[in-house]
């Protein structure tokens, strides 16, 4: 199933919000994400993530992922929407 977001909120360095396209809003932090980054650097591994990780950019990728470049350890980890979500739901 296609997950879409409709909104996405800078809350303040360390996290954004996502407003998806079923009403629902889950709350991400940077440094979450980057311990579960998906990236080919960060895969499998046990990586070093800041707390105070921060996002250089999010860049959207379609209409299906983020790319999210962070300001330490990785710059290329691409987050799909449902992986996200998949990620908010683990963390209730
Ligand atoms: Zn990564």
């Amino acid at each position: 199933m296609l997950v879409l977001a409709k909104e996405l909120k800078q809350v303040d360095n360390y996290s954004f919000t996502i407003n998806w396209a079923d009403e629902r809003k889950d709350l991400f932090k940077l440094s979450f994400l980057q311990k579960n980054c998906p990236c080919s650097l960060c895969m499998g591994r046990q990586i070093n993530v800041e707390e105070e990780v921060k996002a250089v950019r999010i860049l959207s990728v379609g209409s299906y992922a983020l790319r999210i470049e962070f300001s330490s350890g990785c710059s290329k980890g691409i987050f799909t929407f449902s992986f996200l979500k998949s990620l908010s739901l683990e963390g209730e």
